[in-house]
C-alpha cells in the first residue's frame, strides 16, 4: 500500500458520523519524504471545503511561521489526527467542535499507516489533543510544548501551541505564545534534518 492508496481508501471512509457531514477528507499534503511531519487537531470550515489541512485563519499563522524559518509548506507534510471536520449541527448551523474521543481513535486507522508510510524521523505536534493522541494522554501542552519525547510513530516527537490558540491570546502587549511556536517548529524542523543528513552520509 502506497500513501495514494491509502488517501483513496480514507476518502470513501464510513468509520464514523463525521463522514455524514463532510464535504471533503483531508487526508495530508507536502513532502511525504519530509524527515517532519506537522499533526494537528482536525479540519476546521476552510480545510472541509478545499480539502487541505491548514489552509484557514490558524494555517496563516503557520504559513508565517514557516516562512520567518525560510521553510515552505513542501518541506515538511502537513495533516491531522482526525481527517473529517468534527462539527455540532444541533443548532441546524455548524459551529466547530473537538473530535469525540471514538472519533479520534477510529480515525487511527487512517493516521498510523499514513506516518508508518512517511517514516518522518520527527513529528510536531500542534495543540494539546494532537499531543494527547500521539505523545501521551494527559500531555501539559503549556509546561511541555517544546520538550523531546518518543512515541510510537516516531523517534522523536515534540509538540506546540497550537496557531487557533496563539490567536485567541494575541493582544497588543504580547504575541500570545507566537515566538515558542516559531522555536518550537525551528527546534522540530533542524532536529529533523540532522537526523536525516546523518543518516545519508
Ligand atoms: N486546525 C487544525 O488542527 N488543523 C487544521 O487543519 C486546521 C485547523
Amino acid at each position: 500500500m502506497d500513501l495514494e492508496e491509502l488517501r483513496r481508501g480514507a476518502s470513501q471512509c464510513t468509520a464514523c458520523d463525521l463522514a455524514l457531514r463532510r464535504r471533503n477528507v483531508v487526508f495530508g499534503e507536502g513532502n511525504p519524504t519530509s524527515p517532519l511531519v506537522l499533526i494537528g487537531e482536525g479540519p476546521g470550515d476552510t480545510e472541509d471545503l478545499t480539502g487541505r489541512p491548514f489552509v484557514g485563519k490558524a494555517g496563516k499563522l503557520l504559513d508565517q511561521a514557516l516562512i520567518e524559518l525560510g521553510l515552505t509548506r513542501e518541506d515538511v507534510y502537513i495533516c491531522n489526527t482526525v481527517k473529517c471536520r468534527a462539527c455540532d449541527w444541533s443548532t441546524g448551523k455548524p459551529v466547530n467542535r473537538a473530535p469525540t474521543p471514538f472519533e479520534s481513535a477510529t480515525c487511527r486507522q487512517w493516521l498510523l499507516p499514513q506516518l508508518a508510510l512517511i517514516k518522518p524521523e520527527v513529528i510536531l505536534c500542534i495543540g494539546a489533543p494532537s499531543a494527547r493522541n500521539l505523545i501521551k494522554k494527559n500531555f501539559k501542552i503549556t509546561a511541555e510544548r517544546g520538550q523531546w519525547f518518543s512515541c510510537e510513530v516516531a523517534p522523536h516527537a515534540i509538540a506546540t501551541l497550537h496557531p487557533s490558540y496563539i490567536q485567541r491570546c494575541q493582544s497588543a502587549g504580547s504575541d500570545g505564545g507566537y515566538s515558542l511556536f516559531v522555536a518550537d517548529i525551528q527546534a522540530a524542523w533542524e532536529r529533523a534534518s540532522l537526523i536525516r543528513t546523518t543518516k545519508s552520509l
